[in-house]
């Protein structure tokens, strides 16, 4: 399959931007170049079809994991003569026994923790043939029970697994329609996982036998991803310090300079004060103890809190009345006899 981050001109760094940034950004190059690209217009039908292919796939969070999680393939036989026409025959296709999914929280949901139900596609095994793709095995005729056929290449013999029984050596006289001869079935599935406290973006838990069965009764992992959503207010202070918070504040010129009180938000929704002390300078930063994500370690969340980060900066004005251009015009005067 063509990449479909390539078609949209996606870089690797784009790549793992936030859930809502990303589906943002494909959206945006979606509509400029579908715009080019649109048989109205004049562009390429086939090259459309793709755009609009990468779009929905990329933009769907389900879709995009199991695009970047593809089920195992068996190695392709494109480009070799005589090896196509047998595709009602084939056998068992291999089935990823692992699906890994991604889930969005919030940031106040990674603080407190939260239980989230996750829907997704499960491979089982086709209960009409169990899971055998057909019944009446028989010795596969292509290749003679070896699994493999062998030709030539000018001097060098190739050795290759036969595409009629996938290297079974064994194929179905009678296909089972159910599954298409596959083996498996997709179902949707949902399952409820417990998100503890201060699980930090990238990480994965790990639901033994929620993924795929590859063998009657055994099945993979289901593999959730965590994505802490882009919070509008907080953010995480920094790759060494994730338990720490940071928020940036604005304030006018006359607060710095004089210092004031103020109120900012916590993660909890609640209304801090804080002191900014006279003659504060631009970017600085105030340290709000225990006001930060539980602190956990690989297995449990801990008592203690990281801290939050207030950044102050100075707002500039965008519009001033008369009499405020008189009292800045003195306090210019001012200054500049003191710098004098
Ligand atoms: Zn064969
Ligand atoms: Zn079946």
């Amino acid at each position: 399959m063509a990449d479909l981050y390539k078609i949209l001109g996606i870089t690797d760094k784009e790549k793992s931007l936030p859930p809502k940034d990303f589906n943002k950004m494909v959206k945006s190059k979606y509509r400029k170049l579908s715009m080019t690209h649109h048989p109205d217009k004049g562009g390429d039908a086939d090259k459309f079809a793709e755009l609009n292919e990468a779009n929905e796939t990329l933009s769907n969070p389900e879709k995009r994991a199991q695009y970047d999680n593809p089920p195992r393939q068996q190695a392709g036989f494109g480009g070799f003569g005589g090896f196509g026409g047998f595709g009602s025959m084939r056998q068992q296709t291999s089935v990823n026994p692992h699906i890994t999914v991604s889930l969005d929280i919030t940031l106040e949901e990674c603080f407190n923790g939260t239980e989230m139900n996750v829907g997704y596609r499960q491979s089982t095994l086709c209960e009409d043939c169990n899971g055998e793709g057909g019944s009446n095995p028989s010795t596969c005729s292509e290749c003679g029970g070896q699994g493999h056929v062998r030709f030539m290449m000018g001097n060098t013999e190739v050795a290759m697994e036969c595409r009629t029984c996938e290297g079974s050596g064994q194929m179905n006289v009678d296909p089972c329609n159910a599954c298409n001869s596959t083996g498996h079935k997709a179902k949707t599935t949902n399952t409820t996982v417990t998100i503890p406290p201060s699980l930090l973006s990238s990480s994965t838990l790990v639901s033994r036998g929620g993924g795929n069965e590859i063998a009657k009764g055994q099945f993979g992992d289901l593999r959730i991803k965590i994505v802490v959503a882009k919070h509008e207010i907080f953010e995480n202070e920094s790759h060494h310090q994730p338990f720490n918070l940071l928020q940036e504040i604005e304030l006018i010129y006359p607060e710095m300079v004089l210092g004031c009180q103020k109120t900012v938000p916590n993660i909890e929704g609640k209304s801090l004060k804080i002191t900014i002390p006279p003659l504060t300078q631009n970017g600085a930063k105030l340290r709000l103890k225990g006001q930060g994500l539980f602190h956990r370690s690989a297995s449990e969340v801990k008592k203690t809190r990281g801290d939050m980060t207030v950044e102050v900066w100075v707002k500039m004005p965008t519009e001033m009345s008369e009499s405020e251009g008189e009292v800045l015009h003195q306090l210019l005067d001012k200054m500049e006899k003191k710098e004098a």
